[in-house]
């Protein structure tokens, strides 16, 4: 394991994301997430790729912060950059588009991102389910959940242990209210 590399992708993901809450009704600093996928990957997952934490860590820079993949490859290197890039939606399309483009992408995308994909699938789901966005009608959490399935279901055979915590997850969606 490249502890460094792994450390640093967290500070700076914290640095990046210091000013964002989730939109949980608590308003959870928003680095509580991405450290979520790390940990559902490393932890419950077993996963030990390097690339494939610090891409966790880093998942959400491009997308939500300033970050720039340029800044990311002088740092972390191109491996870890192309699987952020991969998992970063293009924010020029349409949010509907976006979602359909997901589930289009998952199949494609390189296996060290699909790892990043379904750890974010299932630690959003949890979040869904624990402390949902305060403004969320039970009809948007269950989108939601069905969305993620078909996200998910393009990347099936890539860990079958985190899969089925997803499905378990997933199997949920009578308590969503
Ligand atoms: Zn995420």
């Amino acid at each position: 394991m490249n502890t460094a590399a792994i450390i640093r992708a967290a500070q700076f993901a914290a640095e990046k994301h210091k000013n964002q809450r989730r939109k949980d009704v608590d308003a959870s600093p928003y680095i509580n997430h991405p450290l979520a996928l790390a940990s559902a990957l490393a932890v419950e997952g077993g996963v030990e790729n390097p690339d494939v934490i610090c891409a966790a860590l880093l998942h959400d820079t491009i997308e939500d912060t300033n970050t720039t993949a340029s800044e990311l490859e002088a740092i972390f290197g191109a491996k870890v950059t192309s699987i952020v890039l991969e998992v970063t939606d293009d924010k020029s399309l349409a949010k509907a588009v976006r979602k359909e483009e997901q589930v289009r992408h998952a199949p494609l995308i390189s296996p060290e991102a699909q790892l990043v994909k379904l750890a974010d699938k299932i630690c959003n789901l949890r979040d869904i389910l624990a402390s949902p966005p305060a403004d969320w009608t039970a009809e948007r959490k269950k989108d939601y959940f069905d969305w993620a399935a078909r996200v998910v279901a393009g990347v099936r055979g890539i860990h079958p242990r985190l899969e089925t915590i997803f499905d378990g997850l997933n199997s949920r969606q009578s308590e969503l209210l």
